[in-house]
Order: C-alpha cells, then structure tokens, then sequence
C-alpha cells in the first residue's frame, strides 16, 4: 500500500577530509561544487585531533562564509553540508553539520537522503529518555549510535545503522576519526578521492575536481569505512546487495561534470537524447535544450536526428532554482524570470524542445508558451526520463502523488495542457540503457517514480513518516 503523507523533502550534498592542514577552506571549495545540490544552508565542522570546531548558517555557501576567517576553525579534518529544504522548517537548528558534545567525545554528522522510519526511531528514542534538539532524522542516528555505547565504537556505530531503513549517505567526524556510511542499496552517490595522502569523500566527484583531488572509488552499498591518521578501515553493516542509485541523479539533480558509480552525468545525458530520438522522432527544424540540466539530453537528440542543436533559450543566471519558490504561483512567476526565449533562433521554425522531466508540468507549460510567443511555427517537447508517477521516498523533493501531472493525467492531456504539438517522454528501459552499462551488482539503478519498483519498503510499506537530509 502506498501511504500518501507529505514529506518534508530535501537532497543535500556533504563533503569531507581527513589528513589535510587546510582542510576547512578545502571543504569550504568542495561545498561550492555542491552548491547545485542546497541553497538554503550550508556547514563545515573541524577536527584539530582533540575538539570539534562548527560554523554554519543559513543561505548559499559565500554568504554563510563571508569574510570567514578559516584559521577560527583550523584542523586536519573537516565535514560540510549544503541543505535543500522544499517544505518544512527552515530554521538555523535543521542546518548541518549537525555537532553533538558529550563526556565521552564529540561527534557531528552531514548526511544526504531520507530515513524512512526516523519517526518510529524518534518515538522509541524519547521514549528511552532521549531529548532530540531538531526537527531533523538525521540527529536520530547520533541517539543511536551514543545509545549504543561509546561513540568511538565502530559495532555500536554498525548496530546503529543496521536500525535505519532508507536512503542514505552519512560522513560522521569524530577528534580522532572519520566515519563514511552508504545505505544498502547504495541510493545516494558517494565517491572517496584523495589528494595527495589525504582522503576525500563527496556527494559528487565535481567536488574532488575544484580542489584538484582523483578520483579512487565509490562507497559501496551497505559498506562502513573509518579513516583515521594512520589509514583507512573498511567494514560492512549490510550484506551486499544489488545498487539502487538514484536516477533521478542522472537525469536532474548532478552537475553535468560529476561521474556518479563511475558514469558521467553530461554522457549519460547525452545518451538519454539520443535513444529519446530513437524511440520518438519528429521532423523539426532547430532542438534546443533547456539550460541548464537539458542541454546535454538535447545535444544527444540533435546530434542522434541530425537536426542542428541551437540556444533557443537563455537562462538568468541569478535566479534560484524554481522549486525554491514554496507556492505554485511564485513557482511560475519563477520561470518567467529564469528564462527567455531566442526569438531569431525560433521564430518561424519547427522546434524540439528537450527537457529532462516534468514533474508539476509548470516549467513545460511556460517554456512551450514562450517559444510559441516568440514565433516558434510548433513545439515538440521530449522529455529524457519517463513520466514521474509516483512519489519519491529516498530524499528527493518528488512532493505527494497529488502534485505529479503525469500521475493525474493521460499524455494527451498533459500535450494539450502544455500546449505542445506533441509530447514523449523516454522509455524505463531507454533511460537505464543510457546510464547502465552491464548487469553487474553495482551497477543498478532506482527508478522507482517513474516505474512504482520501490528497491526500499519499510515493513512492507511506504510511508513517509519523518524526512530529512
Ligand atoms: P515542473 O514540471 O514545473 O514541476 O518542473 C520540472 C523541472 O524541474 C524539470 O525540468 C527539472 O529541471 C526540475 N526538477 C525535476 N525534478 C526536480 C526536483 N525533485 N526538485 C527540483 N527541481 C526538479
Ligand atoms: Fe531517485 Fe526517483 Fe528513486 Fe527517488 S524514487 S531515489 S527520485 S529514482
């Protein structure tokens, strides 16, 4: 059965290292790479080997950081977090790192996704005596893990994890260690690099680039790794499992430059434009993408049919992500101030007008209207992903079934809603040929809002009791 609750959703990006005398103005490079990933607040806690050191604050990581002088928080190791938060409380406690203080040692946490029974956890924890300070899951496995004993114990940290059902990819950092946990299915990117002997870990390996880092492997599902100044251990809290990683990462949220489980986004991108263009073709004249997460899918598509790729639209850089904007109408006012169509580029002409999703149907709406403003003769639009029908359970603002066009409407309707001149969206099996390329445990995928195959259920179930990054 699928429980309908309102989630309060967010993605979020965390970064850390271990081993690096600049290890806080690291982070803070990494978190702008990540940036795309939260706006809404940002953190970075130290490690100087005997305490923990935090600053964070609310909005995009140069505001937090202004003027910020780096040596207040010092170190050889450091975690960081952006926030993105759609719904829900967006008050200066939810921000993370998240930094827990007790007689025994501290701990902060940075964690991305969603755990799906946070609130059962939360019940049980108040009721064995705990006061959580957030409204956020991710203070849960802090309770848990000091619940189970020291907190510098890696089976009590292993027990602890073994509680949680859902999507996640935590970097815990203590005076003496660095602790990086994926969930079972593997549902969030997570990739370790080093630079120079220090070791690295990030949402996304644009984060690994901007500091001059390489690449060395991905978290595996399920897999616990403890970095410490003499190495690194690895252990696993969950036996290993075929992967689920998010391919809405693929599709939407990762920068074009990052290799997520060792693909990269813009390829994958581009490869879902091409076998969009074999399963729905269309005699046009000029493809345009738009910017910027549809420019590789649209190249792909131009580049596959032989129909000149041409900037049909213009972005305005200084405007924030639509979704920022919590009601629907200053979502669309949104739009109209993010985007601008090339009239000298559309008028008269046949367009394919290739976008990576729809999920509300907002952004299609508007942009087909622009293009037929500006004098586009007709507008195809392909979306590269298939129709999101369901709700996202694993840390993804998928908002509720209620708000999902394709999960309330038939393709026609939704063609004639947009006013397009025709509509498709690619095929479940189009994308995960784009993305996956053998049939090996690492390499699955999640597509469980577009296709209702939920690699995750909690006691059988979905239901979003309690989210958060
Ligand atoms: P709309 O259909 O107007 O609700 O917005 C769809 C557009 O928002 C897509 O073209 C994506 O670029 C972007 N998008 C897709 N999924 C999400 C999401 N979960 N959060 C924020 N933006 C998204
Ligand atoms: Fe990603 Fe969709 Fe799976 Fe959520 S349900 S993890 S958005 S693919």
């Amino acid at each position: 059965m699928l429980a309908e609750v309102r989630g309060l959703q967010e993605e979020c990006g965390v970064f850390g290292i271990w081993g690096h005398e600049k290890a806080a103005e690291l982070t803070y490079y990494g978190l702008h790479a990540l940036q795309h990933r939260g706006q809404e607040g940002a953190g970075i806690v130290t490690s100087n080997g005997q305490e923990l050191k935090l600053h964070k604050g609310q909005g995009l990581v140069n505001d937090v950081f202004k003027r910020f002088d780096f040596s207040k928080l010092g170190g050889c190791a450091a975690i960081g977090h952006v926030r993105y938060a759609t719904q829900g409380e967006s008050t200066i406690d939810n921000v993370q790192p998240l930094l827990f203080r007790s007689q025994t040692g501290s701990m902060a946490l940075a964690h991305n996704g969603n755990i799906m029974n946070a609130y059962e956890l939360r019940g049980e924890l108040e009721e064995a005596g705990s006061i959580l300070q957030t409204s956020s899951d991710t203070e849960v496995l802090a309770h848990l893990i000091k619940r189970n004993g020291r907190m510098d114990s890696i089976s009590g940290l292993k027990d602890a994890l073994r509680q949680l059902i859902g999507a996640y990819a935590f970097l815990i950092l203590q005076e003496d260690r660095m602790h990086i946990a994926l969930d079972p299915k593997g549902l969030r990117p997570l990739s370790i690099g080093k630079l120079g002997d220090a070791y690295v870990v990030a949402s996304e390996t644009s984060a690994f680039d901007i500091i001059g880092a390489h690449y060395e492997r991905e978290v595996l599902p399920g897999e616990l790794i403890t970095i410490f100044n003499d190495g690194m251990e690895t252990t696993r809290f969950a036996s290993e499992e075929k992967r689920a990683l998010c391919a809405m990462e693929y599709v939407y949220f990762s920068r074009p430059d990052s290799d997520l489980n060792k693909v990269n986004v813009h390829a994958s991108r581009k490869r879902m434009g091409m076998e969009l263009f074999k399963e729905a073709s269309v005699d046009a004249d000029v493809v345009t993408g738009v910017p910027d997460s549809s420019i590789s899918a649209a190249i792909g598509y131009a580049e596959a049919s032989g129909i000149p790729y041409e900037i049909g639209l213009i972005k305005n850089r200084y405007i924030g992500r639509t979704f920022i904007q919590p009601s629907q109408e200053l979502r669309e006012q949104g739009v109209k101030m993010k985007l601008s169509p090339v009239r000298r580029i559309v008028e008269g002409k046949r367009v394919v007008m290739v976008d990576d999703s729809i999920v509300r149907g907002t952004t299609c709406k508007r942009i087909v209207h622009m293009l037929k403003s500006a004098g586009a003769k007709e507008v195809h639009v392909r979306i590269a992903s298939p129709a999101i029908m369901n709700p996202c359970y694993y840390g993804i603002d998928m908002s509720t079934k209620k708000e999902l066009i394709a999960a309330n409407y038939s393709l026609e309707e939704i063609t004639e809603m947009i006013g397009a001149d025709s509509l498709a969206y690619l095929s479940s099996t189009g994308l995960e040929r784009a993305i996956v390329s053998d049939d090996s445990l690492e390499q699955g995928i999640c597509m469980a809002c577009m296709t209702g195959k939920y690699p995750v259920l909690k006691n059988g179930q979905l239901e979003i009791a309690y989210t958060k990054c």
